[in-house]
């Protein structure tokens, strides 16, 4: 006998978006070859956890007959390209779903050894040509590319090594403003390691667009450093670099000067949950997924949801759920279905809840230092409880995100509350991040015991209370007052 090993299976699902056919395929393979769970990640891909080894392949080409692959969700390739998913029936937002879908469609590995191996193709292996984008040698490391709509910040497009917001106008989408250089990962230990926002590139029009952005790629590709991963994202080169020479270079592969990036507005970094009227007569509703792990009783009303109504799926970035396409003589009837199985419906469960979010961490991550998602529900309602007694419910409510290492694949760096997992049942505190995305957080404390997390937290949600200018979010008053001058004040204080 081998030894029993079982496997995360990642699926690629560009933009979140899904057919109503192919959410119910990609349910039932989590009864037949999964852990009868669906983990909805903040790439809006969907995770499969463990898979024995004899189920990979047929997971695989159930995958391939229902038109989703898991190439490319995970490798040193760009990954599985995330896009703003709320579909109000616009132009501009079918344009942005469209241009993601593309740009995921040309940047995929073009391998046939894939096919080969998992779906019984023709055997081609040997015979293959390099890759036209990726060569012998694919990229140093993983690349991750995001669509934000304007203003609208739910994917947290910093974060991305190119994030893309496009230029709006009465004929569509006239351009996109390309932000650089974006990448939360860091290694406890490897002390110049560190998460990193994006910075603005330049503005192009649609015609420059994807050639734009495969250089940028193949910049990353011919000059991204392969001798140590730890330093191989291409957040490292464009700090080495400078912005200055980074363009340079892009601008040496495209044969022309690229002009300023336009500057952005963010009013919103919200995941679109509840209902909302579409624009086509239509809605469309997002359901709040705790940790984005779909199972049980959430599962099963999902499942009843999709198989009687056959609404488009859409995954966000925020590990939720967005239902499209809904008649609105229908709206009563879904929302029964979500309360017959005992689902909370947005407007029901805590803000401070619903803005949450953790990775998967143990036990299903292999890198995982502590826990993350098994403990999150926990943590975040014990805060919320401490807003309560604080009586701060009726302003902004703090985002707080948890990872179960520094990795970050949660985003904690960016929340205006991040938990880090540091060493066994101990995490860092971020504070001081942007509602928006667009601010960094720093750390508070290091090492703090799961069980004193809250406790740390609420001398200085006492003083964020007394001391908040009007409407003043709290990652905006740790940022204010700094968060240094905020761990010399209460650094050494938890509450009794
Ligand atoms: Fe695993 Fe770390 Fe990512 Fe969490 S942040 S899923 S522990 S790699």
């Amino acid at each position: 006998l081998g030894p029993d090993y079982s496997f995360m299976i990642r699926v690629a699902i560009p933009g979140g978006v899904l057919t109503p056919e192919q959410y119910l395929a990609l349910d039932r393979l989590a009864d037949e070859l999964g852990n009868a769970t669906l983990r909805i990640t903040t790439r809006q891909a969907i995770q499969y956890h463990g898979v024995r080894k004899g189920g990979l392949k047929p997971l695989m080409q159930v995958l391939n007959r229902n038109l989703l692959t898991t190439l490319s969700a995970c490798g040193d390739v760009v990954r599985n390209i995330v896009a703003c998913p709320a579909p109000f029936a616009d132009r501009q937002r079918s344009e942005l779903m469209r241009y993601a879908k593309e740009l995921s469609d040309r940047l995929k590995p073009r391998t046939r050894a894939y096919y080969e191996i998992w779906l019984d193709g023709e055997r081609a292996a040997s015979l293959e040509e390099s890759e036209p984008l990726y060569g012998d040698t694919y990229l140093p490391r993983k690349f991750k590319i995001g669509f934000a709509f304007p203003g609208d910040n739910c994917v947290d497009v910093y974060t991305q090594d190119i994030g893309i917001v496009p230029v709006v106008g009465e004929r569509g989408l006239e351009g996109f403003t390309l932000l650089v250089g974006g990448g939360l990962g860091q290694s406890h230990g490897a002390k110049d390691t560190h998460p990193v926002l994006a910075k603005p590139l330049t503005t192009v029009g649609p015609e420059q667009f994807f050639e734009v952005v495969e250089a940028i790629v193949k910049v990353q590709r011919d000059h991204g450093r392969r001798d140590d991963r730890k330093f191989s994202r291409m957040k490292y080169l464009v700090e080495a670099w400078g912005i200055e020479r980074f363009k340079a270079e892009v601008e040496r592969y495209v044969g022309y000067a690229l002009p300023e990036a336009r500057p952005l507005e963010w009013l919103s970094g919200d995941d679109h949950l509840g209902w909302h009227e579409q624009g086509d007569g239509k809605l469309f509703f997002g359901l709040f997924v705790e940790n984005g792990r779909v199972k049980e009783n959430l599962r099963a009303a999902i499942r009843e949801v999709v198989q009687r109504f056959a609404p488009e799926v859409r995954l966000t970035a925020q590990q939720n759920i967005l239902f499209v396409g809904v008649d609105p003589s229908d709206q009563a009837a879904i929302e029964a279905i979500f309360r017959n199985h005992g689902v909370a419906l947005p407007g029901t469960l805590p803000l401070a809840v619903q803005n949450a979010m953790a990775c998967p961490a143990l036990p299903t991550c292999g890198l995982a230092i502590t826990e993350s998602e098994r403990v999150m529900p926990e943590v975040i309602r014990e805060f919320d409880a401490l807003l309560g007694r604080l009586e701060l419910h009726d302003g902004p409510i703090p985002h707080v995100r948890m990872t179960g290492c520094p990795n970050g694949c949660a985003r904690p760096y960016s929340a205006e509350v991040g938990l880090v997992g540091r060493s066994l049942g101990s995490y860092t505190i971020y504070l001081g991040g942007s509602p928006l995305g667009t601010r960094l957080g720093q750390v508070y404390l290091d090492n703090v015991k799961r069980e004193e997390i809250v406790n740390r937290l609420e001398p200085l949600l006492a003083a964020y209370k007394h001391e908040r200018l009007e409407g003043e979010a709290f990652g905006d008053y740790c940022d204010r007052v700094g968060v240094g001058t905020l761990r010399e004040r209460f650094g050494d204080l938890a509450s009794v």
